[in-house]
């Protein structure tokens, strides 16, 4: 695969430059710069400002309303929005949910859903993890009883990612007993505002909230909402793994924009008589860096020459995603170590009670909350049991 953008490519790169130049509305670009998390409100208005030009949906095909764009696409607006500083998209309706829809739904679904998450319209969330069920997700008790067109829910999610916000929930229960503890696992999609649901959501380190404990009791679910077969749903994962090679591509780009806003900080930053840029222990911890994300980056390029032809990446998504987090949260470490003395400013009042200082909050923030990347996604420790397993035959 050459490195060098075709004449095609030059120009679908020009058109994503252009378009995002245009339409980051500021507060988002400047939430993004900041370290925040966009809102959920924020996440919405992107999705539809996408949506709006065709672009709801890039990995998706072109029957479902996506853009159909090649894995080479898709890298190429990952990288020119992350250099306009436009957020990622929320990826749990596009990325989760919707790829087993338009794969494994029934046509009622694939008609009633898809077009809304494309427009953002539905919010979804992803209801896998319980409190004894996280790297061993198939021990997930939550369970489903059929009585006659209805199945009735029962349990408890835990870490659901944005269920006070979420329209719909995308959940794992357990509807058979049988031997092999996968076989009795179905997948249903849950109107939040089903009667019997409770959303708690709790604070997380870099004090937002963003995940949830979700308690079902009684719930009422249609049949109709049962996505493929019963006792099926474990197995309807693996078509986002097909699918994993092109999107995991993508991860290493934006840590090079995050590297930036770093320098631009301690740009800012006095270090005694210069400003901290020009300190030489910092600059190494820099360039170090630097080494790494170019080397993550070439990574992405080969499981996108992979994704390209077609090939099995083997590991690489797993190496990718140890890579990637690691890399993350050391560039977090370096934007806090950028601020100075104004990282002590954190407090624990959270981001309704600003902090005296412009931007100080932020990289805290992003620095704290990329904690969990080494959890989430599957937890590094199992990354690496399936590189010893898929590469090194242990
Ligand atoms: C901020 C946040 C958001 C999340 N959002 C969601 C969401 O939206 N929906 C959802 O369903 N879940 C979500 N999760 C849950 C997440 O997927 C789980 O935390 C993750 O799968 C790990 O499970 P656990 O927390 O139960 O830890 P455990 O599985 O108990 O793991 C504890 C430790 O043991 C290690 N370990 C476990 N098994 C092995 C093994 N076989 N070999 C070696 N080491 C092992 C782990 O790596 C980890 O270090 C979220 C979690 C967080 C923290």
């Amino acid at each position: 695969m050459s490195l060098m953008d075709s004449p095609q490519d030059r120009a679908f790169r020009a058109q994503v430059r252009s378009f995002c130049a245009t339409h980051v509305p500021a507060e988002l670009r400047d939430r993004v710069r900041s370290g925040l998390r966009p809102t959920p409100a924020q996440f919405r208005q992107w999705q539809d400002i996408l949506f709006r030009q065709g672009w709801g949906a890039p990995s998706w095909p072109q029957q479902y309303g996506g853009a159909g764009w090649t894995p080479v696409q898709l890298h190429i607006f990952e990288q020119e929005s992350a250099a306009a500083d436009a957020p990622p998209q929320f990826h749990q309706g596009l990325e989760l949910i919707g790829p087993i829809l338009f794969t494994y739904g029934t046509q009622a679904q694939k008609d009633h859903y898809l077009p809304r998450i494309l427009s953002g319209e539905d919010w979804w969330c992803q209801g896998y993890s319980e409190p004894q069920a996280g790297s061993d997700l198939a021990a997930l008790r939550t369970r489903a009883v059929r009585e006659g067109d209805h199945y009735r829910v029962n349990g408890q999610k835990l870490w659901t990612s944005y269920a006070h916000e979420a329209d719909m929930m995308f959940c794992l229960v357990r509807t058979g007993d049988e031997a092999r503890r996968q076989d009795g696992i179905s997948l249903l999609l849950v109107d939040m505002k089903t009667p019997g649901i409770t959303v708690r959501p709790f604070a997380t380190l870099d004090e937002q909230t963003h995940v949830t404990e979700v308690f079902l009791d009684d719930v009422r679910v249609p049949v109709t909402q049962l996505v493929g077969e019963e006792g099926k749903g474990w197995g309807y994962g693996k078509v986002l793994l097909d699918r994993e090679r092109a999107l995991t591509a993508t991860l290493g780009v934006r840590l090079k924009r995050q590297l930036e806003y770093v320098s631009q900080r301690a740009a800012r930053t006095r270090d005694g008589a210069c400003a901290l840029i020009e300190n030489r222990e910092f600059r190494q911890r820099l360039a170090q860096l630097e080494i790494e994300i170019t080397a993550i980056e070439y990574m992405g390029l080969r499981a996108l020459a992979d994704a390209v032809a077609g090939a099995d990446s083997g590991p690489r998504g797993s190496m990718l995603k140890i890579r990637w987090s690691e890399l993350l949260q050391q560039v977090n470490r370096l934007w806090v170590d950028a601020l100075g003395y104004d990282a002590a400013r954190f407090r624990l009042a959270g981001p309704a009670m600003p902090m005296e200082g412009e931007d100080a909050y932020g990289p805290m923030s992003a620095y704290l909350h990329s904690r969990v990347t080494t959890i989430y996604g599957g937890a590094n420790e199992v990354q690496r049991n399936i590189i010893a397993r898929r590469a090194l035959g242990l």
